[in-house]
Parts: C-alpha cells; sequence; structure tokens
C-alpha cells in the first residue's frame, strides 16, 4: 500500500517533469549538449510564472510596505564579504556531516574504524502510510548490541518524518578501516564534500590567488554591506528592513529533485534590522512571544520573528499556498547556526516529500558584527527616539524563487475525468494555478478561424485585455481543444467570440456579449464585453 503510494508520487512527478517541457515552463539548461547538471531554464510559461512570484514578493515586501527598502546588488561581491560571512572557510575544506547529529568533520580527520555494519534500504511508518526510501547505515561500536544499531536507524527515520519507523531492508556486513561512520554514534557520514560549494573565478586578466572571487552563494550578504549606504539615503529609521531579489550559486554535491536543488538559483530575501531587546525595553515591556498587532517599538526579536512568519504565511495564502500544502518546521537548538536565535522553515508537501521553501531566522547581531569587524568600518547605529548606539540585529526571511515555483507548479497539477457533450471520458490535465500567478490570465478565442467578423471581433477584445493582463489569442482547431490546451498551460480564463457576439443569432440581447469559461469549474457564462476588463481584474485579484 505503502509502496504503491511511493510510486504514484514518483510518476506524479515525472508527469509534472514531462508537462513542464512539453508546455515550455522549464527546460533542462544545454539540453541539445546533453544537459548540464542543476541548471535549469525557464521557457515562454515558466518565465512570466517566476516573474509574477518575485513581482508579486517584491510589491508585498518593499512596495506595499513604508518600512523596506530594496536593493539590486552584484553579483561578484569583494572576496573578503565571504570571509566574514564564514562562507570561505566552511565550504574549503572536505567535509562530511553525521546523517544522525548532523555534527560536521573534516573528512581527512575520521578516524579509521572496523566492525559490523549494518545496512537498511529504508523505513515504513506504522502509524501512517508515509514511506522513506533514504538508506542508512550504522556501525556497532564496541560493547553496543543489536538494539543500539537499531535505535539509532529509528532515529534517523524519524528525523525523515516518520512517526514509528519500521526497518526495510536490513543487513550486515564486516568492515575494516572504514572512515565512513561516526565513531562518536555509528552513524553513517556523508559522502566528503571535498570543494567549495562556491563557485570561483577570476576578477581581471591574470588567474592568481590575488584574483580570486565568487560568485554570491546567497544575497543576502550585499544586503549588510549596503547597510549603510542604504541608511543613509533612505531615510529610514530602525525597525526597517532591506530586500532584494537575485541569482546565488551554489556548486551543490547533488542536485537533484528537479530544480528543487540547483546550482544556479534565485533567492527574494530581506534583512529586516530591529532594535536589541534591551533597548526595545526602553518603550515598555518587551512581548516574549507572538503579539498579533502591528509593528510596536518595545518588540523585540521574538515578537518580530513571529510577525515576519506571520507576514510570510499570509502572502503564501495570496498565491493559493495554505495551511493545506505548507508545514513548519522550528530547529531545534542543536540545528541552529551557533548565531541564530532561533529559525523556523516554511516546508511544502513535494510528491518527494515534505522539503523547505524558506527559513526565517532571527540572526541576531552577527552578520553586521562580523562586517564591521572584517573592513573596519562601523555599522553602528544611532536611534534617535531611544537616544541609543547599537549594531542592529536582523530577521531574515529567505526564500527560494525555483522552489516556489516549483511548488505552484507541483501543486496547480491536476488530472481529472471529464465526460464531453458526446458521453465520451477523457483525461483532462489542468494547471490551477491561483489567478494571481498563472502565467497567462486569459485565452481569447474567435469561435472560428475563417469567418473575418469573428476574427475581427476577438481582435478588438484581445487588444482592450492586453494592455490590462497577459492574454493568449488561439484561434487553431476545435474549441474544446483550445480550452485544453489553456487548461495544461493553467490560464484561468477564456474568452469565446461566437455568432452571438456578432449578433447573428435569434437573441439580439446576446450581441456584444462573449462567453466566459472559468478552468477549474469549466463553467461558461455570458458575459458584456464592456463589463469584461472590470470583471476579469476583480476576479484575478480576489
Ligand atoms: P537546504 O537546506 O535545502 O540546502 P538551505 O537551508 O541551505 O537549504 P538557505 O541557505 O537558508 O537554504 O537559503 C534560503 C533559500 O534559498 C532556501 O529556503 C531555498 O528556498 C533556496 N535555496 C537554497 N539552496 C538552493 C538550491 N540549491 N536550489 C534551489 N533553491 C535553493
Amino acid at each position: 500500500m505503502a509502496d504503491s503510494k511511493d510510486q504514484k508520487q514518483q510518476d506524479t512527478m515525472e508527469k509534472i517533469v514531462s508537462l513542464c517541457k512539453r508546455r515550455g515552463f522549464i527546460f533542462q539548461s544545454s539540453e541539445i549538449y546533453g544537459g548540464i547538471n542543476g541548471f535549469w531554464d525557464y521557457g515562454p510559461l515558466g518565465s512570466e510564472l517566476k516573474r509574477n512570484v518575485k513581482d508579486l514578493w517584491w510589491r508585498s515586501m518593499t512596495q506595499e510596505r513604508e518600512d523596506v527598502a530594496g536593493l539590486d546588488a552584484t553579483i561578484i561581491l569583494h572576496p573578503k564579504v565571504w570571509e566574514a560571512s564564514g562562507h570561505t572557510s566552511t565550504f574549503s575544506d572536505p567535509m562530511v556531516d553525521c546523517l544522525l547529529s548532523k555534527k560536521r568533520f573534516r573528512a581527512d580527520q575520521i578516524n579509521p574504524l572496523s566492525g559490523t555494519a549494518w545496512f537498511w534500504t529504508g523505513a515504513t511508518d506504522a502509524e501512517s502510510d508515509k514511506v522513506c526510501n533514504d538508506k542508512f547505515s550504522m556501525l556497532q561500536l564496541p560493547g553496543k548490541d543489536a538494539n543500539w544499531v537499531r535505535k539509532g536507524a529509528t532515529q534517523f527515520y524519524k528525523a525523515r518524518g516518520l512517526q514509528a519507523p519500521v526497518l526495510q531492508g536490513e543487513t550486515t556486513e564486516q568492515v575494516t578501516n572504514t572512515t565512513r561512520y561516526n565513531e562518536e554514534n555509528g552513524s553513517l557520514l556523508t559522502e566528503p564534500r571535498a570543494f567549495n560549494l562556491m563557485f570561483k573565478t577570476y576578477v581581471g586578466p591574470v588567474e592568481s590567488n590575488d584574483n580570486v572571487a565568487y560568485l554570491r552563494p546567497e544575497t543576502a550578504q550585499a544586503i549588510f554591506t549596503e547597510f549603510k549606504n542604504i541608511c543613509e539615503v533612505s531615510r529610514k529609521a530602525i525597525p526597517f528592513g532591506i530586500c532584494q531579489i537575485g541569482k546565488a550559486f551554489r556548486n551543490e554535491i547533488n542536485p537533484r529533485n528537479f530544480t528543487f536543488r540547483s546550482r544556479e538559483f534565485e533567492q527574494m530575501e530581506l534583512e529586516f534590522f530591529i532594535r536589541p531587546d534591551e533597548v526595545a525595553a526602553q518603550f515598555g515591556e518587551v512581548p516574549d512571544g507572538e503579539a498579533e498587532s502591528e509593528p510596536q517599538p518595545n518588540w523585540g526579536w521574538k515578537a518580530w520573528h513571529l510577525y515576519w512568519l506571520r507576514k510570510r504565511l499570509e502572502w503564501y495564502a495570496s498565491i493559493g499556498l495554505t495551511s493545506e500544502n505548507l508545514e513548519l518546521y522550528w530547529q531545534k537548538p542543536e540545528e541552529l547556526a551557533h548565531y541564530a536565535r532561533a529559525t523556523v522553515d516554511i516546508l511544502f508537501k513535494f510528491p518527494f516529500g515534505t522539503q523547505e521553501l524558506e527559513g526565517i531566522a532571527a540572526r541576531g547581531n552577527f552578520d553586521l558584527s562580523q562586517h564591521q569587524k572584517f573592513s573596519g568600518k562601523s555599522m553602528e547605529y544611532f536611534d534617535e527616539s531611544a537616544k541609543a548606539k547599537y549594531i542592529p540585529h536582523v530577521i531574515e526571511p529567505s526564500a527560494g524563487v525555483d522552489r516556489m515555483v516549483l511548488a505552484l507548479i507541483c501543486h496547480a497539477y491536476h488530472e481529472e475525468e471529464v465526460t464531453d457533450e458526446k458521453g465520451k471520458t477523457e483525461t483532462r490535465i489542468v494547471m490551477k494555478f491561483h489567478p494571481r500567478v498563472a502565467p497567462i490570465k486569459v485565452g481569447v478565442f474567435p469561435l472560428l478561424k475563417n469567418k473575418p467578423a469573428l476574427v475581427a471581433k476577438a481582435r478588438e477584445v484581445l487588444a482592450m485585455l492586453r494592455p490590462y493582463m497577459t492574454v493568449f489569442y488561439d484561434e487553431a482547431g476545435a474549441i474544446g481543444r483550445r480550452y485544453r490546451r489553456q487548461d495544461e498551460a493553467g490560464t484561468p480564463f477564456g474568452v469565446t467570440i461566437d455568432f452571438d457576439t456578432l449578433g447573428e443569432n435569434e437573441d439580439p440581447s446576446l450581441k456584444d456579449t462573449v462567453t466566459l469559461r472559468e478552468r477549474d469549474s469549466m463553467k461558461q457564462v455570458r458575459v458584456k464585453i464592456d463589463d469584461l476588463l472590470h470583471l476579469l481584474l476583480k476576479k484575478i485579484n480576489s
């Protein structure tokens, strides 16, 4: 049962990947040369969808707020930036991670071990139909028994979302002098990351160590380096934020799950600068948790962190992703980066598992302090109303555009059995995008392409709508086929111009009306051309 569900999810993913290619959402980069692993191109529909996601994020994060300013910084920054942020040192040695404790070790410092190695092919859940097909292995450490090893494996599958893991495919093998296990707990280690995750390049004509630079692995750091400039020019007072959308590059060891883990991707990041709690306390008691109201001067990091979580969830709901499709994961204290006070991840239920779309971190004042240290430039801020000088703390909602687009595509994908007027049943593939993000908002169709009056009227309607929304004009083939094509593209509305529109049928009251078809319900209603624009705009934004 669980296996068949798993197979179904895999099939769904394959169908989604194939639809993405067939309909021009996403192609493999450089496909004519066999492709390049971890790089993807967005086709005509995909680029519209992606643009909509970015535009909606930008609008909600900056244009609709008085306390956030935008930035568009370079991809290559001074290499010192990455020293200050910790990226150069964190990624520069071959590293392995313990799959249980998440502790990271230098691969060349692992002590060789011998003993019985236990292997599992995966686990099922006794309390749900969840399955995890991740392979895992433990080394039976001296003095430990089979129960101890299985306990370790159970912990591993619990961390992957199974409540009561039932281990599958157990085998054992004697191993000698292996460096694949953690001597502290017997857990398997990841493969060594023998290279820097940052893409390296050289600035200028000489390929020397002095000229090494990196393609940014995140957009956030440029925001910190521009903090002082933006403070000055934007005349914004803390609390305020700076946000940016742009490319980031990570030489991921194992790109996978379609675009989910790519080597080139886009991020949408906000750094929201706030008062340290002790300064906020001057304005009243600092709330210790959720503060439902709008921002207050006495808010410390906890209230701001929860505020941004709420705002981000409201935004997800506005593009059709709700608690039905999303999950929150609060990182445990031992999982947090050393400077982070709290991080909550917003996860989406992908067919390949529930995975991170966005992280919202309370990062203290780590980043600005580091840049102050490495650049020698003060990052202190004078707070007029608090009469205090401090290095601001920061809340960082950081989201991936490509993961968001993939989540929207997976969420939209539906297969439905439909029966036509002649009683014929067929499978309709329909992408149920929220109209706000849909690549094309409306399809315009003259009923017949060889009737100049119909075509002329359809073109009039097209010209009326085009300044306000993305419109697709299609006159080829039977009208039912045209509807189906737009269903696959995720176009929420279709407008058909027929003989009633021209006033050529019996009912003269239908002159200058069109058929408006809704993608999801497939219902059709007659609408006056004069009312069409207003009605569509209302439906797109509702
Ligand atoms: P993961 O643990 O999945 O690698 P992360 O915690 O390292 O992600 P962050 O550094 O917090 O990710 O980056 C913020 C966001 O950028 C992520 O939530 C994700 O949406 C996006 N992102 C990060 N790495 C990738 C990638 N390789 N491909 C696509 N998107 C990514």
